[in-house]
């Protein structure tokens, strides 16, 4: 094997890797804000839910996780969708 072919692959691992820990750390993130209705940035409690689809949005609602915009900051983050039991509980 190339030097060149060699470097090449360990580039693209090293990316593919990079992007898969970005991607798990932002859903976790999304996750662990389920329950919390304000802005991660500025903690505002003026949000509402994103209406401008994004191309990669279909990766978090497949962990149930939906794109919000802050309407202080305008800040676009996903939080988790709150399951029914705790609709239920709370209502
Ligand atoms: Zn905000």
């Amino acid at each position: 094997m190339r030097y060149r072919t060699l470097a090449s692959l360990t580039g693209a691992g090293a990316t593919i890797a990079t992007l898969l820990v970005y991607w798990v750390a932002r859903i976790a993130h999304a996750r662990s804000f389920a329950n919390i209705n304000n802005c991660p940035a500025c903690q505002s409690t003026d949000i509402s839910p994103s209406l401008s689809p994004q191309p990669l949005d279909w990766i978090f609602r497949m962990f149930r996780c939906s794109p919000y915009r802050c309407q202080v900051c305008s800040n676009r983050y996903f939080r988790g969708e709150i399951r029914e039991t705790v609709k239920r509980v709370l209502l």
